[in-house]
């Protein structure tokens, strides 16, 4: 039986320092995994080539699959949703839409005929805990190593972070460890300028965190930075909000969830589907993050408050704004 230390990186500074800390101690059987969203910015990508080669530590790729659960769904539109009465034309939509893309975020979406919210966040566990633990972390359980899971998980970045304790065991040979707990943002840019790794250059162009393009936790004013400085990425997921609201039954599907507490239309639930993304829709969320009040109240203003990612794995980063960052880095 041998010891084996994984790494989570998703190309953000926080585990990119967890990386590095295990390198400094000369962290023997290291190997570093990330998992692939579909919906990260291409210089993520890129800097995780940077990373692999800078510190020749080898970078496992993971992607989830959800073939079988999309050939799932439509057994049950073909059979349940004409039981239950929907639409022929609601249900041919469905049909014609629900194929698997071989992009993870949006064949998620589309599997659940939504997307991920604050209150409903999946996306974590489905996109990156899942299929670390299936194609790297249980094999190698099975073949009866034992499993020293890293992650750059700070406390104080958020309250579900800062009770977590160092180290813990989830069980079957794996346990969790979380070596930058008690570091704060300059710490973790020390340990890049320290070890000589440039920070993922997303940093310095106004991203306040690192990790899906737009991540639905986003704030406001990162959403109004993406539209400015990557609009192919608002223009992905509007094509994906088109695509998602076909496969829902309801026929609405925005990827940030509004709720109706400030909106003076009022219910969302209320309103057809062409009324939701008139309001609601990753459009109209640009439009809104370039003003400086309300209006409606999107899952990413409750986000700002809670400063908070709701895993606690690590494998999402918590948002900072941008200027502590810059201050940091
Ligand atoms: S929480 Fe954000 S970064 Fe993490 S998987 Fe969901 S959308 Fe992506």
């Amino acid at each position: 039986m041998s010891t084996r230390n994984i790494v989570s990186v998703s190309g953000g500074k926080d585990s990119t320092a967890t990386l590095l800390v295990a390198i400094a101690l000369e962290t023997e059987n290291l190997q570093a995994v990330f998992a692939d969203t579909g919906n990260e910015h291409e210089q993520t990508l890129q800097y995780l080539e940077y990373l692999e080669q800078a510190t020749g530590v080898p970078i496992t790729r993971v992607k989830a699959d959800f073939s079988s659960q999309i050939a799932g769904k439509r057994r049950f539109i073909e059979t349940k949703w004409r039981e239950q009465g929907i639409e022929e034309s609601v249900v041919l939509a469905a049909l014609d839409t629900l194929q698997p893309t071989g992009n993870p975020f949006l064949d998620l979406c589309l599997w659940k005929g939504r997307f991920p919210s604050v209150r409903a966040q999946f996306c974590t566990l489905e996109l990156k805990r899942d299929p670390m633990l299936e194609q790297v972390v249980i094999p190698l359980t099975e073949q009866g190593d034992m499993i020293l899971s890293w992650q750059g998980v700070r406390a104080g970045e958020s309250l579900n972070r800062r009770y977590l304790p160092e180290c813990d065991e989830v069980g079957g040979g794996l346990f969790n460890y979380r070596p930058i707990l008690k570091w704060d943002v300059p710490a973790v840019f020390e340990a890049h300028r320290y070890m000589g790794i440039k920070p993922n250059p997303l940093y310095s162009q106004g991203m306040g965190r690192v990790g899906c393009m737009p991540c639905i936790n986003c704030r406001k004013d990162e959403l109004r930075e993406i539209a400015l400085r990557f609009p192919e990425a608002i223009d992905r997921i509007e094509r994906w909000e088109r695509l998602v609201q076909q496969a829902s039954k309801q026929g609405a599907a925005t990827f940030f969830a509004g709720s109706n507490a400030k909106h003076p239309k009022g219910s969302i639930s209320g309103m057809t589907a062409i009324e939701v993304m008139e309001i609601a829709s990753i459009r109209q969320a640009v439009e809104w993050s370039k003003t400086t009040r309300g209006g409606i109240q999107y899952d990413l203003l409750i986000a700002t408050d809670k400063n908070n990612c709701a895993s606690a794995y690590g494998l999402c980063e918590s948002g900072w704004a941008p200027h502590q960052i810059m201050e940091a880095a």
